[in-house]
């Protein structure tokens, strides 16, 4: 039996390996009850990777299943970390590209923090399109036009000059169309283009908390040139961004000069690299499943009360897989819309941070590395001292 054609560079069929079961659907909603948070639905993650390219895709995906819409919070922009990251990243972009008076489209706008900052920063106006989008629709002081909807990539899109897109092209069912259908919007105008995606290179080489349901595609360096040169863009820049847990690639038609980035491309080495990721990935997943039910159950025997520090999407994985039966003492995180709401599948409520100062904890768990610093820092302040431990 054969796979599907790869979706990034056309020329090999996917080949199936890891099977994960079954994994929360929803995992960026918080649930008002613990019943419906119970109730939420479960989907089929069976990872295929692409021998030429290095592509990993959910081939289980079902697109029917996930409908997106305002309820869902995937926003991260509460972290301080964060938030420094994506304003270097907004200077970045606004110095490199000719931004001024030009026309942004970003798909996949989120809450409009980015292109509000970039059409400020650089400027520019757009348009932000996010089905997920839950402020005031319609024209912001910023210069930015919010869409609550998909960007419909049809002829009513706006004619654009920058295309941005932040951690959306992996949750698309079919990336390669995605990118055509720019190129085609783009015509003979000069168009540049930033992407930003989780790092495959980590998420594979990894446990794979990041593995979940929302993301269709995992890309790595190579898959990913290989995907947007395929789609007729040429690269202008691309590498790993954010303590590595993220990808990017800055792209253009239609440009004149040399690329923005005389380094060289990711090529075949890289490829050989994930291959090797992915030859590892599910005795290295189910291995760290075990390994942190264990590393719960030792530090309980122990007298202690362990935390998770996190509501994300990464977070949700991992109470699914290392924690189905509530034996953590608490989940926290710093985002005010999730507290004393539930989380998807497992039911675990979501608390402040504060409130960690009374628990009497000594390990706090984090799925994300990018956030030890901060997360130290405020534990320091809350008075609590506990070692942290990164899963
Ligand atoms: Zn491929």
């Amino acid at each position: 039996m054969t796979g599907p054609a790869c979706h990034a560079c056309g020329a090999a069929e996917l080949v199936p390996f890891a099977d994960l079961g079954t994994i929360p659907v929803f995992c960026g909603v918080h649930w008002a009850s613990r019943d419906e948070a119970l109730a939420s639905p479960l989907g089929d993650m069976r990872l295929a990777y692409c021998p030429a390219c290095a592509y990993v895709r959910n081939v289980a995906f079902d697109p029917a299943a996930l409908v997106y819409d305002t309820t869902m919070d995937t926003n991260l922009h509460h972290s301080p970390a964060f938030q420094t990251f994506s304003a270097d990243l907004v200077r970045h972009l606004a110095d490199r590209y000719p931004l001024k008076g030009a026309t942004v489209l970003d798909v996949g706008c989120g809450q409009g923090e980015f292109l509000r900052e970039l059409c400020h920063v650089s400027g520019a106006h757009g348009h932000g399109y996010d089905a997920m989008y839950a402020g005031p629709a319609g024209e912001d002081p910023s210069g930015a036009v919010f869409h609550s909807t998909h960007a419909p990539l049809d002829d009513s899109t706006p004619a654009f000059d920058f295309v941005t897109s932040r951690h959306w092209f992996e949750h698309l069912d079919d990336p390669y169309g995605f990118l055509v259908r720019l190129r085609e919007l783009a015509g003979d105008r000069t168009v540049y283009g930033y992407i930003e995606v989780p790092d495959a290179c980590y998420d594979l080489a990894t446990a794979g908390w990041e593995v979940i349901y929302p993301h269709v595609s995992y890309f790595d360096a190579y898959a990913l040139r290989t995907i947007v040169e395929r789609a007729g863009w040429r690269i202008e820049a691309t590498g790993p961004l954010f303590s590595g847990m993220f990808r990017f690639v800055e792209f253009s038609v239609n440009a004149d000069g040399p690329p923005r980035s005389d380094a060289p491309l990711p090529d075949t080495a890289d490829r050989d690299r994930q291959l090797a990721s992915v030859a590892g990935f599910a005795d290295r997943h189910h291995a760290e499943r075990d390994h942190w039910r264990t590393t719960i159950d030792r530090l309980i025997a122990e007298g202690d009360r362990p935390v998770l520090w996190g509501a994300g999407s990464r977070g949700v994985q991992f109470l699914h897989l290392a924690d189905p039966d509530h034996r953590l003492a608490a989940v926290v995180d710093v985002n005010p819309r999730k507290w004393g709401r539930y989380l998807p599948v497992t039911g675990h409520e979501v608390t402040d941070p504060a409130t960690l100062a009374e628990l009497g904890t000594g390990s706090v768990i984090i799925t994300n590395p990018a956030y030890r610093k901060e997360i130290t820092a405020t534990l320091r302040q809350l008075g609590v001292s506990a070692q942290l431990l990164v899963a």
